[in-house]
């Protein structure tokens, strides 16, 4: 027998809520922003003083291209640019998450599914990480 799926007045207002917040997202880059202090090759150079003096801080923005790690300096007004951009995509992940968490709530009390802790080291897996053997079997025990 179909499980009726039915959201809570309040979970659809806070759907909503979500939904309007994501819809008024800005431009979004990936990755992060990190400053970072380096020396340089010149011998007589202040970052090879004692104590040094290290160049920078540089805007070092990271992110993941085809799962390697890559990166790109900004300049000053680059970062001013473009800065908010990354604040942007920190706003809409957190909105996605908020959105999963409820959706992972209303799903958990449709289907009486207790909540799923986080898996630990080698415990037996849980028999309900697999699929049903025989759905229509599954469903006759219900
Ligand atoms: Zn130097």
């Amino acid at each position: 027998m179909n499980k009726e799926l039915r959201p809570l007045p309040e979970e659809d207002a806070e759907r909503r809520r979500i939904a309007k917040a994501l819809s008024e997202a800005g431009f979004c880059l990936p990755g992060s922003i990190g400053d970072e202090r380096t020396r340089c090759g010149k011998p007589n150079c202040r970052c090879k003083s004692d104590p040094p003096v290290l160049h920078g801080p540089y805007h070092h923005w990271t992110r993941k291209i085809g799962g390697r790690t890559a990166g790109r300096y900004l300049s000053d007004d680059q970062l001013d640019r473009y800065g908010s951009w990354f604040e942007q995509a920190k706003r809409i992940r957190d909105l996605l998450a908020e959105l999963e968490t409820l959706s992972l709530r209303i799903v958990e009390r449709t289907e009486g599914w207790d909540p799923q802790a986080p898996p630990t080291g080698h415990r037996p897996r849980n028999t309900d990480e697999r699929p049903p053997a025989n759905p229509a079997r599954q469903r006759d025990k219900q």
